[in-house]
């Protein structure tokens, strides 16, 4: 952030968005306003209803693709100067009002400062590094109308990031923001009209996915998709796009299956922090989180030893305080579904680490479970568990074609102070984003660019180079199909 936001600062701004207030959103988009209301509830307290937002209908999305074809051209002959000064202005804006998004993202997304910061810096981080490289492009052929689809775990920074791409490169945008998290979306839209984006260049759909983005992706005339979500979701989308519209591209972010490496060579202080960040940080729902830590069984005892003391400093609470670590999980759906998973574990008798429970609110305590191995894992825990394998120190090779066969690809890290091991384990891991001695968490807009392949994900990595250019008639590199669409 250029200008940085003081603690009285944020302090000012929870206070101003603090319970109770509602906030009645509607659908930000010059197509007809129908759909029902939806209340937003607060993960971390769930009867304080931090806004209602009006819904969009299946006629709306028609409507609003319509706008985006007729407003798409006049957007485009701007120029990417033009485009670039809009985008850069949006981000000043998001900066000017810092404080409000750090009081949405903890209220509607239970996150802590911690993460809200790092969200804001990462939507300003984009929109001025895509202003920038659209104007490093120059005027190239835009493909037309994007629809950007969202999800609820970064829902300023990845919904910004997806926009600010289409944007920049002279596309229009509809975009369907998760049904989880649309007042912060509804917020970014406001700011970014405010810095000149034609209402009907980009259109805000609010709603869920079936209802909203189904029709949404169904819609022939879309030259393109731009998804992070499921891996699940974006397969159905993959197969809805060859039916209704085989020539739009297809950008898919998706889930992971993501694996550590800790050998006997390891630092283990650094090791601990770094898999107590991976797995615990912002709840474990980040694609990039650690979900796997394979430690070699001479190191074991130790490292987890370590680990569990670690984990017992961690604050777990409602992210409205700012001392708060670990928030809650973003519903009762998934909280329901992640209990569910660990009392099966607990039953098996693999829980070996768990922190105390949190009564009110969508909480799930951090927890760590053993594992043989990545096979026995069945599909990606969105939320504070950590699994742990242990392997003999000349079965490192079997351990990365185990992860390997599983076929994810998005983050991997590794501990080791071996040069040699560290260069044969990375030149056979399949992963987008590889930490080597160091915390796995995502990425750096611009320098850390961020993507995976396999199940997770197409497409070049956002926040690079090419990133841009797929959004243009020239950017014709990266796959658009998922194994198994
Ligand atoms: P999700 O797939 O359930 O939803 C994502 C978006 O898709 C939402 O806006 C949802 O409403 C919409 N959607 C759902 N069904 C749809 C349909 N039939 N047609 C069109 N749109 C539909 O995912 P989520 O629960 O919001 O997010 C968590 C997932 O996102 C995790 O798997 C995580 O790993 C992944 N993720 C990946 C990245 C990455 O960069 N690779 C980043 C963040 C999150």
């Amino acid at each position: 952030l250029t200008d940085p936001v003081t603690l009285a600062e944020i302090d000012a701004g929870r206070a101003a968005f603090a319970a109770p207030y509602s906030w009645t959103a509607g659908p930000l988009t010059p197509a007809e306003r129908v759909g029902a209301a939806r209340e937003v509830h607060n993960p971390a307290r769930p009867s304080d209803v931090v806004g209602t937002v009006t819904e969009a209908e299946a006629t709306m999305v028609e409507a609003a693709v319509g706008l985006a074809v007729d407003a798409q051209p006049g957007w485009s002959a701007l120029g990417a100067p033009a485009r670039a000064t809009i985008l850069r202005r949006a981000a000043d804006l998001y900066e000017a009002n810092a404080h409000e998004v750090f009081a949405l993202t903890a209220r509607e997304a239970g996150k802590t400062l911690a993460d809200g910061v790092a969200e804001l810096r990462e939507a300003v981080d984009f929109l001025r590094y895509y202003a920038q490289e659209a104007e490093t492009l120059g005027d190239r052929p835009a493909r037309g109308v994007i629809a950007c689809i969202s999800p609820w775990n970064f829902p300023l920074a990845i919904f910004t990031g997806q926009i600010g791409a289409a944007l920049a490169a002279g596309n229009a945008v509809v975009a369907k923001p998760a049904e989880q998290t649309p007042l912060i979306a509804f917020r970014a839209t406001q700011l970014l009209h405010e810095a000149g984006v034609p209402a009907k260049v980009l259109q805000l759909l609010p709603g869920d996915g079936e209802s909203v983005g189904g029709p949404l992706t169904a819609d022939p005339r879309l030259s393109g998709v731009c998804f992070t979500g499921s891996t699940e979701v974006a397969k159905l989308i993959d197969r809805q796009l060859a039916r209704t519209a085989p020539h739009a591209m297809l950008i898919a972010e998706t889930g992971g299956l993501n694996a550590m490496i800790v050998d006997s060579t390891a630092l283990l202080e650094q090791a601990t922090r770094d898999i107590l960040r991976g797995a615990f940080q912002s709840a474990g729902q980040r694609c990039s989180a650690l979900r796997i830590l394979y430690v070699q069984k001479d190191v074991e005892e130790k490292l987890l030893k370590m680990l569990f003391g670690a984990m017992e400093t961690l604050v777990a609470g409602d992210p409205w305080a700012l001392a708060t670590d670990v928030g809650p999980v973003i519903d009762g759906e998934a909280h329901e579904a992640i209990t569910a998973y660990v009392e099966r574990m607990e039953a098996e008798g693999r829980v070996l680490k768990r922190l105390d429970g949190l009564a009110e609110g969508h909480f799930v305590a951090p927890t760590v479970v053993r594992v043989s191995g990545i096979a026995e894992i069945e599909h990606e825990i969105f939320g504070p568990v950590l699994h742990v394998a242990r392997f003999d120190g000349e079965k490192i090779a079997d351990v990365v074609s185990d992860i390997n066969a599983k076929g994810y690809g998005l983050t991997f890290g590794l501990h080791s102070r071996i040069d040699r091991r560290v260069q044969r384990v990375l030149d056979r891991i399949g992963a987008g984003n590889v930490y080597v001695n160091r915390d796995q968490i995502g990425a750096v807009v611009g320098s850390q660019p961020f993507g995976g392949h396999g199940l997770s994900g197409t497409g070049p990595k956002a926040g690079g180079p090419l990133y841009l250019q797929r959004f243009t008639h020239e950017g014709e590199v990266g796959s658009d199909v998922l194994p198994g669409s």
